[in-house]
């Protein structure tokens, strides 16, 4: 839960998430539907897939136990080299290295490393410089350290040197460059999605479909939705997609933004079905007509959540039947 969210905003989730499932078998023995639902709010639902598939794995294979040793721990899902080196050290004393975004930057600039984060070369010498130095008493603790001194001393810029405890040994300090070490990481251009959403909603439910479980959104509830290529007709789209049996109304809602790696639009029509339901659009596994509370109870991105609330905040949206756009 930690990875990329802050401790602070963690903890209710982390203490609700703990009372619904209290062991890994309870982990385990529920859907991935359950517990995407219960991580809702904490976005990144990657991790949330992978703990549910690894506490599965260990279930199955380890009697619901942790390996205690990197091999063992990176053959589960979700745990990469950080990860398995963080509870291999940590958890169980290996010496096991961690390099994350913090010891890169301490240790690029104790050894003046050159290279920009990403560089592969670089990442190598990081992690075989890690592999010498976590050797001895405590690794985990040595792993801590190292994380923490990153987060609280050794700080991307104005780095407090004169405070820091391996002072002595820094060379990018004893050569005045540990303002630039390392360079900064070279952005990739954004990527730019926009979807096509489709507002159901009859007798207070609404039609949600399931994604697919890989890719974006993998797994998670939503209004249904298409992706559209630069300058594609969104009402076009949707008629083709729903076909003659729909109603569909003038876009009444565009929500725009940001994640991590792309921006995301959603351009939100009220569209009006027949109650029955034909197999699900592509690219979903599900859809149904779901009771409007219970659409908080399910997993969803909060960019949809959003899109949800402002279109459907109380009542059915007004479905005007419109001619389609020249
Ligand atoms: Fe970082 Fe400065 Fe300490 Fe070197 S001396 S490790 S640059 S804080």
């Amino acid at each position: 839960m930690l990875q990329q969210t802050q401790v602070d905003r963690v903890i209710p989730y982390f203490e609700r998430f703990l009372a619904r499932f209290p062991t890994v078998g309870a982990l385990a023995d529920a859907s991935v539907e359950d517990v995407l639902g219960v991580w809702r709010g904490l976005g990144y639902y990657t991790r949330a897939r992978n703990l549910h598939a690894a506490a599965r794995v260990l279930v199955e294979r380890h009697a619901g136990r942790l390996p205690d040793d990197v091999d063992g721990l990176r053959a589960l899902p979700g745990f990469g080299r950080y990860t398995a080196g963080a509870v291999a050290s940590i958890a169980f004393g290996r010496e096991a290295p961690l390099v994350d975004g913090n010891v890169a930057r301490v240790l690029s600039r104790l050894f003046e490393i050159e290279g920009a984060p990403g560089d592969k070369a670089r990442e190598a010498l990081l992690w075989a410089l890690a592999t010498e130095l976590v050797k001895g008493e405590r690794p985990g603790d040595f792993n801590q350290s190292l994380m923490e001194l990153g987060a609280t001393v050794c700080t991307p810029s104005s780095p407090t040197c004169l405070l820091c405890p391996v002072r002595a040994s820094c060379r990018a300090q004893a050569s005045g460059r540990q303002g630039e070490l390392p360079p900064p990481r070279k952005q990739a251009p954004r990527k730019r999605l926009e979807l096509a959403v489709a507002l159901s909603a009859r007798d207070g439910n609404v039609l949600l479909a399931r994604r697919a479980e890989r890719g974006l959104f993998g797994g998670l509830w939503e209004l249904p939705a298409l992706p559209l290529a630069a300058g594609e007709n969104a009402y076009a789209s949707l008629r083709e997609l729903f076909g003659k049996r729909a109603t569909i109304g003038p876009e009444m809602l565009v929500l725009e933004r940001t994640l991590t790696h792309r921006d995301l639009v959603l351009r939100v029509f009220p569209v009006a079905l027949p109650p029955r339901l034909k197999t699900p659009p592509g690219g979903y596994v599900e859809w149904r007509w779901v009771p409007r509370e219970e659409t908080r109870t399910l997993g969803m991105s909060s960019a949809m959540e959003t899109a949800l609330d402002e279109a459907l905040p109380t009542q059915s949206p007004k479905v005007r039947k419109t001619k389609r756009p020249k």
